[in-house]
């Protein structure tokens, strides 16, 4: 289904159907104004691979809703409050490249769900990962395991010199993240930031 079709049907069931805030239950938005603006409430830095990753919030009640609304559910209207959280802590004058989700993940869901979500936040997201290997899902493993298992996640096309920024939907342990950089520094790319929506406390 392509996204205009999905968005046109989702702004008709919006109107058969009022939508409510996934996150607080208000009346007449998927997220509503309060909680969109929660998402930025709180930014926060980081340390991973040698790269600072800015967060716009916490992963908190809000941003965990709308993240799985939108990665679950397929309710891609969200991809423009959660892509603008993240454009906000996107430093200018970089490339922009999110990371992939695992082709399961694309068959499943019909769309590149960081990709989206930075396109609707207005940046220009260029997809020099792709995701290789079908990994476990990294939320059911602890931190050794997902470090194992984001161990060769991705591949990066020839990107030599070129001054990146990664970006992803939540950090969590940051191993998925590293190893998004790490394949970019294979392919020559000077990482210069990491940013996402969400951070889990640090620990
Ligand atoms: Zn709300």
């Amino acid at each position: 289904m392509s996204d205009a079709l999905r968005d046109a049907g989702q702004l008709v069931a919006s109107i058969l159907f009022p939508s409510r805030c996934v996150a607080c239950g208000a009346a007449h938005a998927v997220l509503c104004a309060e909680c969109s603006h929660a998402l930025s409430a709180h930014p926060a830095e980081r340390g991973v691979a040698g790269v600072v990753v800015r967060s716009a919030g916490a992963l908190d009640e809000v941003s965990r809703a709308a993240v799985r609304a939108y990665k679950e559910r397929g309710w891609t209207t969200l991809a423009r409050p959660l892509g603008r959280a993240l454009a906000g802590v996107v430093p200018a004058g970089c490339t922009v490249v999110p990371v992939p989700g695992s082709r399961r993940a694309f068959r499943h869901r019909g769309f590149d769900a960081v990709r989206l979500l930075a396109e609707r936040g207005g940046l220009r997201p260029v997809p020099l990962l792709r995701a290789v290997g079908t990994p476990l899902d990294q939320r059911t493993l602890n931190r050794d395991q997902r470090r194992e298992n984001a161990s060769g996640m991705f591949r990066a096309r020839a990107c030599e010199g070129l001054r990146v920024v990664v970006v992803d939907d939540v950090i969590t342990t940051g191993a998925t993240l590293a190893e998004a950089i790490r394949a970019l520094r294979a392919g020559g790319a000077d990482i210069h930031a990491a940013a996402t929506v969400a951070a889990t406390a640090f620990g």
